[in-house]
């Protein structure tokens, strides 16, 4: 994984299909890139459907014929814990790369995205513990049985995901799966695919995993990603993107009635509730909002502010926002990096003239920053619009830029309802010194994640996902886990005598004969 800025020296990533590294048809690639520089970075393979359809054969025959799935639940344990020391031994390798490929600062990748990632396989390890019997409450009606579930994996499962947090994500997908025994055809963003090729290689480098259980896909979503939901020959898919895409797998999945689960946009507010305490409530709705320049799908960018204290709040945050150091993305110091594309600045552009024309007031950036190194790549000034009207566009459609709205409240009942009139309903965060208040604002919330006195914190033990059209289903923890198990009740009879069952109901025993 050399990082060589000559670029016909750049490494070039295969696919990883039936447990072989091999190009794509036709050797088709494309060019992976640096957003800070434009940089080239790599080279990789671009598959088409016929590379899909090798893929998806391979984990087919590998579910159907292979010991993965019938593996001891103890055992696949033990490997998640060996891919977990591998990926240990490379974390800072990980950190660096990750920032290259994303444009995400290194204090990020080095102190929380690629540990966390870490610590995330090791939870996985251990859920795979979980024994795939689970008993049923004792039941004699109709007659006296043994009843219990076993958890069968699902069986072929497509993984897609996003480009803005992929090592946590590629971590989030695989680690389930294979905990319980699934096989998997698994697809990177095209915009940043580099971390999870790795993981794929440090997985198959075990050399635990048998042929076939993890296949690896790359190139453009619109095409092969497409083609790999609505291949009949999988079973599940699990999508993390854009509402948009979303809505389209669901579509693509309906004909072949495929188990669906969808990770999505969001448009999560940050609650300031009159008596938070704004020393912690206005650097964390900062970071709720500017925390990899609000590339995030739970970031908190519509942020709630009680009349009270609305100017002094607007003051504050603007004071600063001003302090925060937009840069190269591999420098420690740095806040805020690049967005990732030159496009996605033009659309968070867009909104940012959007929100003008509606009538908000523009506080703090909204413009480029200026000096030799911005001209380099996609950067954006971290912005922040006041006198935001809830059902504005800048306050109901996903932006994802660093781009925060702030809407005044008078109640907080009335905060609560602008809160959940949005479509999505992925996270919220609540700030308050009454804890119990906190929890009785966080109870009414329609939303999957809520931070009480913070934000953004994933937790591996605990299910993450979204509300309304912010998804469907569920990831991490013994929820997540459990999406990619298909329940199977299995039914013993315990009555010896043939007298005894109630058969009767169909079939009259013969002594009943006239
Ligand atoms: P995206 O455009 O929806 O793409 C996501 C993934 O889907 C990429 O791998 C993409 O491939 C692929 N794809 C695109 N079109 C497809 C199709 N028709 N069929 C199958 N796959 C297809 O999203 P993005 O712009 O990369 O990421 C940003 C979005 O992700 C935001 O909306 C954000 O909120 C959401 N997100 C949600 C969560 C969550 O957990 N809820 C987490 C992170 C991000 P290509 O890369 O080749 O286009
Ligand atoms: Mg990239």
């Amino acid at each position: 994984m050399a990082l060589d800025t000559d670029e016909t020296e750049v490494p070039y990533h295969q696919l990883f299909i039936n447990g072989e590294w091999c190009d794509a048809e036709g050797a088709a690639t494309f060019d992976v890139t640096e957003p800070a520089t434009g940089r080239l970075l790599a080279r990789v393979a671009s598959a088409s459907t016929a590379d899909v359809d090798r893929a998806v054969a391979a984990a087919r025959n590998a579910f159907d014929n292979g010991p993965w799935p019938h593996t001891p639940h103890f055992e696949r344990a033990r490997i998640l814990h060996k891919i977990a020391d591998v990926m240990e031994e490379r974390a800072f390798e990980l950190a660096e790369l990750e920032s290259r490929d994303v444009g995400v600062p290194i204090r990020k990748t080095t102190y929380n995205d690629i540990p966390l990632g870490l610590h995330m396989m090791r939870v996985f390890a251990e859920l795979a513990r979980r024994s795939p019997y689970e008993p049923l409450p004792w039941n004699d009606f109709p007659t006296l049985t043994w009843s219990f579930v076993w958890r069968d994996p699902f069986g072929v499962c497509a993984q897609i995901i996003p480009w803005n947090y992929p090592f946590c994500m590629a971590v989030w997908k695989l680690g389930p799966a294979l905990a319980t025994g699934n096989t998997v055809v698994f697809k990177p963003a095209t915009q940043a695919p580099l971390t999870s090729i790795e993981l794929v290689r440090m997985i198959d480098e075990t050399g635990l995993l048998p042929r076939g259980t993890i296949n690896m896909i790359t190139g453009p979503g619109g095409s092969i990603g497409d083609y790999l939901v609505a291949h009949p020959q999988v079973d599940k898919v699990a999508f993390t993107g854009s509402t948009e895409v979303g809505r389209r797998i669901m579509a693509l999945a309906a004909p072949h009635i495929k188990k669906v689960t969808l990770e999505l946009g969001g448009k999560s507010p940050t609650l300031l509730l009159p008596d938070a305490d704004l020393d912690k409530a206005i650097d964390g709705a900062l970071f709720a909002m500017f925390y990899h320049a609000g590339q995030l799908c739970e970031a908190g960018t519509r942020c709630f502010v009680h009349t009270s204290m609305y100017d002094e709040v607007v003051e504050r945050m603007v004071a600063r926002t001003r302090q925060l150091r937009i840069g190269d993305p591999l420098e420690l110091e740095t806040d805020i990096g690049p967005l990732i594309s030159f496009t996605q600045r033009e659309r968070v552009e867009n909104y940012i003239r959007i929100g003008r024309e509606e009538g908000a007031r523009l506080a703090i950036g909204g413009g480029r920053p200026v000096g030799a190194l911005y001209e380099q790549g996609p950067y954006l000034e971290p912005t922040i619009f006041t006198h935001v009207d809830n059902r504005s566009r800048l306050a109901q459609e996903e932006i994802f830029g660093p781009v925060l709205a702030v809407i005044r409240y008078e109640e907080i009942g009335d905060a609560i309802a602008m809160a959940n009139d949005s479509m999505y309903g992925l996270a919220a965060s609540v700030w308050s010194r009454d804890v119990q208040q906190a929890i009785e604002v966080a109870k009414r919330l329609r939303a999957g994640t809520i931070w009480i006195n913070d934000h953004h914190m994933l937790n591996p033990h605990a299910p993450f996902g979204g509300f309304k059209e912010s998804g469907i289903g569920r990831e991490m923890g013994v929820a997540g886990m459990l999406e990619y198990t298909e329940p199977k009740h299995i039914h013993v009879d315990f009555q010896q005598k043939r007298s005894g069952k109630i058969w009767w109901d169909a079939l009259l025993p013969p002594e009943h004969e006239e």
